[in-house]
């Protein structure tokens, strides 16, 4: 854990938040800024600073993330449809620099994003 880290303090349970999936590498939570009716954040529980930090040996973490990111659109009734997206440094807007997937739905998303 990074205790700078906004987003390992939620993980560590010390800054609240809305969690709609959790297990042992990954939570998801909804953003408490949401851009569309679904707009949830996946994380790993261990501190990556961004998808640039990422090799062949995270491909278990990639893969629970994914899957976290599934089980949350199938229960937020995404059947139509939705985003997967993160953001790298800071011409990207990234803004919390620990590793987090984006996930957006429940409405008609444009391309390509700004
Ligand atoms: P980024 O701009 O780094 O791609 O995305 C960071 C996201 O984290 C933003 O969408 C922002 O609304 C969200 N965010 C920032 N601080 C908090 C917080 O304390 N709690 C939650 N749930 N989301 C946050
Ligand atoms: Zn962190």
């Amino acid at each position: 854990m990074n205790a700078e880290c906004l987003f390992c303090r939620i993980v560590a349970g010390e800054i609240p938040a809305d969690v709609v999936h959790s297990d042992e590498e990954v939570i998801v939570f909804r953003d408490v800024n949401p851009q569309a009716p679904t707009h949830v954040l996946a994380i790993p529980r261990r501190h990556v600073a961004s998808a640039h930090e990422l090799g062949p040996a995270d491909g278990g973490l990639l893969g629970a993330l994914f899957g976290a990111l599934r089980a949350t659109a199938d229960a937020e009734g995404l059947s139509d449809g939705y985003r997967i997206v993160t953001n790298v440094g800071p011409a990207a807007g990234q803004s919390v620099e620990h590793l987090h997937l984006h996930l957006l739905g429940g409405r008609r998303l444009t391309w390509p994003p700004g």
